[in-house]
């Protein structure tokens, strides 16, 4: 079974030369066949892990040829994984599994809608890999990916094909709850060291902001229904913060970089889904608010 991957950037990338290293069937899509030219024009996809770099000739194709797909794995940022879903729509075959890869809450279910057909299974990872440049991905830090479906089903059978690859991954009965937590420390620690233009560390002078954010972030979880989530989550926050003091954060590089973040599925969907549910979260708002606000002036999308 061939592996399409949208979105030869970090994480597709990663994913790809690693399925690809390991004897499995590849495929990149590609935006357009311009795009699909300057693959060509690349050599391939390089892959540099540890300081060592390789350069992988997978085939690669256009999202607009027709051949059908049986297995996707969807690795766009969340804010184009509904454009994605769209154009591949007429290629997917009944019963296909698609794997959404994307950050935060929200597009996942934007993408199980517009892909009734398929068998959409979320995941939540923590591998870490940028892009050096066009098709060229580094692999910064080893993670784990966890997957699994809404509602919870049993695990397929190629997830042994991705320990065969050196993807460390585990199937779980609670993903949602995954995404949950991991969506609830980005929210408590991200949009901080923007609006304070700080490395993780730096949050350690603003204590009890970050109280004050989580206890909120605690009442969204329990009110989603998500009470395993919600479990100790101050403290793994300062954890986080403690262990990562050194490093940027994701939404950090992202604005220092000019890039478009994904504030949009992640602390916009924390306060959407407050909203939703009448849930007064004040200090969550006003950061929302802040984080929007300096976006805007730096001209990049609030959403
Ligand atoms: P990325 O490097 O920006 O890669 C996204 C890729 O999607 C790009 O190659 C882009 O193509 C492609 N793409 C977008 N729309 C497309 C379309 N319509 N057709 C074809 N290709 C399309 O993003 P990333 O860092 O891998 O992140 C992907 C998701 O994983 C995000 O939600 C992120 O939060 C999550 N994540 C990332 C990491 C990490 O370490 N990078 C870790 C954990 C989670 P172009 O090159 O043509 O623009």
């Amino acid at each position: 079974m061939t592996w399409h991957v949208l979105g030869a950037g970090s994480l597709g990338g990663l994913w790809a030369a690693r399925l690809a290293r390991a004897g499995q069937p590849v495929r990149l899509l590609l935006r357009n066949p311009q795009r699909l030219a300057q693959y060509h024009a690349a050599g391939g996809l390089t892959l540099e892990e540890n300081g060592v770099r390789q350069i992988l000739p997978l085939s690669a194709e256009a999202i607009t040829d027709s051949a059908p797909i049986h297995r996707l794995l969807l690795a766009s940022k969340a804010y184009d994984a509904a454009t994605a879903a769209r154009a591949l729509h007429a290629r997917l075959a009944p019963g296909a599994e698609v794997i959404l890869l994307q950050n935060g809450l929200g597009s996942q279910d934007q993408v199980a809608s517009l892909l009734p057909q398929a068998r959409c299974i979320f995941a939540s990872s923590t591998e870490g890999a940028f892009r050096r440049g066009d098709f060229h991905v580094v692999h910064a830090g080893a993670g784990h990916t966890w997957l699994g479906t809404v509602p919870p089903s049993p695990a397929p059978e190629w997830l042994g094909e991705l320990a065969q690859a050196g993807i460390a991954a585990s199937w779980t009965a609670d993903i949602l709850g995954r995404l949950w937590r991991k969506l609830a420390l980005n929210c408590a620690i991200n949009p901080l060291t923007v609006l304070y233009h700080c490395r993780n560390g730096g949050l350690q002078a603003h204590g009890e902001e970050v109280a004050a954010l989580c206890a909120e972030l605690v009442a969204l979880l329990l009110a989603c229904g998500q009470a395993d989530a919600a479990v100790d989550l101050q403290a793994e926050v300062e954890r986080v913060i403690a262990a990562t003091a050194a490093n940027y954060s994701s939404m950090y590089q992202d604005v220092a970089a000019g890039r478009r973040t994904e504030i949009g599925y992640l602390l916009g969907h924390a306060c959407h889904e407050a909203a939703q549910r009448q849930l007064a979260l004040p200090r969550l708002q006003a950061l929302e608010q802040r984080l929007r606000a300096h976006l805007g002036a730096r001209g990049l999308p609030q959403d």
